[in-house]
């Protein structure tokens, strides 16, 4: 099955009872059970809920993976794969990962006595170079958030399991999607995923998910979900299971607003640089076009007057809302050394402070750079009086 076809079928089937067409909202935490044991698959909704199992298999089919698993948050995602990790084991990391995936490495599980270090995955060398006896996981994200770095998945997949085929390349798809990217089928172990953003794609649901092909991880992995507990409730796997359905159609929009964005930065005289994964002035443009569908949604750059000039810029934008998260059908702006990166500041990961984040969304390509259009002369302008 196409991966069109599947997203709107996979997991979900018309209820048995009513014929229902769409997966009915299970909004109980407990099951009758037909004498002392004997259940019909379900005993507690932290265990099991079969709105939450509608979706788990719809994103485990998405990735790829045999097995899928909800979670409250992406970062309660995150935070169960790293339940996978014993004290003394080493986490290589990316150097421009999420920064909330940064504070968790950094501030709570380096207390449990794990050692983290943090490379420039781009360049696969620096991978090979940062592998040590204890490495246990490789922690990935490719695009990357906010620099929108794209690393070879599959390059990286080959260094890693030669090191060490128990090590374990996880990659947080979150960006990408499913539709774009598949690390999995790219010889990834785990893939993880912030449901928040694009898989939701509504801003109106917080949520995460974990897919493996690996049965022993996914029976950890799922004995973690049910013992630690981070599980989302029946509403919040509907809306994701709902907005989910219609992810090529808007990848598609997101990608082709993106580009034109993109388009218009790239010869704006107050941008100093872009970053746009398919566009022809990155870095990593052949890996993404070799890894991705298409480019996605997100774009940043420099503002060329720095950090102030980005402030204005952000506050002056009409359509584009001023906004941390990203992947919801309306546009929003950011700067992430002061917003969705602060708890980066003053480590390996901080980000300059003229960096703008932009998640563009469905609306009119027209509208989207005449609003970036407006805002810009106003940056300018300020820079100029207040020098
Ligand atoms: C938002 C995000 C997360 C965290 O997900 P939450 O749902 O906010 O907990 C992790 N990784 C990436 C790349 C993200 O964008």
């Amino acid at each position: 099955m196409k991966f069109e076809t599947q997203i709107i079928h996979a997991g979900q089937h018309p209820d048995p009872t009513t014929g229902a067409v769409m997966v009915p909202i299970y909004q109980t935490s407990t099951y009758k059970q037909d004498g002392v044991g004997k259940h019909r698959g379900y005993e507690y909704s932290r265990t099991g809920n079969p709105t939450r199992a509608a979706l788990e298999a719809c994103i485990a089919s998405l990735e790829g993976g045999q097995y899928g698993l909800a979670f409250a948050s992406g970062m309660a995602a995150t935070d169960t794969v790293l339940r996978l990790l014993e004290p003394g084991d080493h986490v290589l990391a990316g150097n421009d990962i999420y920064g909330g995936t940064f504070r968790l490495f950094d501030k709570e599980y380096r207390r449990y006595g794990m050692e983290f270090s943090y490379v420039d995955t781009t360049d696969t060398t620096n991978v090979e170079a940062g592998l040590r006896g204890n490495t246990r996981m490789v922690w990935l994200e490719t695009p990357t958030n906010p620099l929108l770095n794209v690393c070879d998945i599959q390059a990286i997949a080959e260094i890693v399991h030669t090191h060490n085929p128990d090590t374990l390349l996880v990659v947080d798809n979150t960006f990408a999607t499913p539709y774009l990217q598949r690390p999995l089928e790219l010889g990834a172990d785990i893939v993880v995923h912030s449901t928040t953003k694009y898989l939701g794609g509504h801003s109106d649901v917080v949520g995460g998910a974990i897919i493996t092909h690996r049965p022993p991880i996914h029976g950890r992995l799922a004995f973690l979900q049910n013992a630690a507990g981070a599980v989302p409730g029946p509403m919040d796997c509907f809306l994701v299971l709902r907005g989910i359905k219609t992810l090529p159609v808007r990848m598609d929009r997101h990608a082709h607003n993106a580009t034109a964005v993109a388009n218009f930065l790239d010869g704006h005289p107050s941008v100093a640089r872009l970053f746009y994964p398919f566009h022809v002035t990155h870095p990593g443009v052949d890996i993404a076009r070799k890894q991705m569908r298409n480019g996605g949604g997100m774009v940043s750059f420099i503002h060329k007057d720095g950090a102030k000039a980005a402030q204005n810029l952000v506050e002056h934008t009409q359509i584009f809302t001023l906004a941390e998260s990203l992947g919801g059908a309306e546009s929003l702006i950011e700067v992430p050394a002061t917003m969705t990166h602060a708890s980066t500041a003053n480590s390996p990961l901080a980000v300059d402070p003229g960096l703008v984040r932009l998640s563009v969304g469905l609306e009119h390509e027209v509208d989207l750079i005449a609003d970036l259009e407006r805002a810009f002369s106003y940056s300018s302008n300020k820079t100029v009086v207040s020098s």
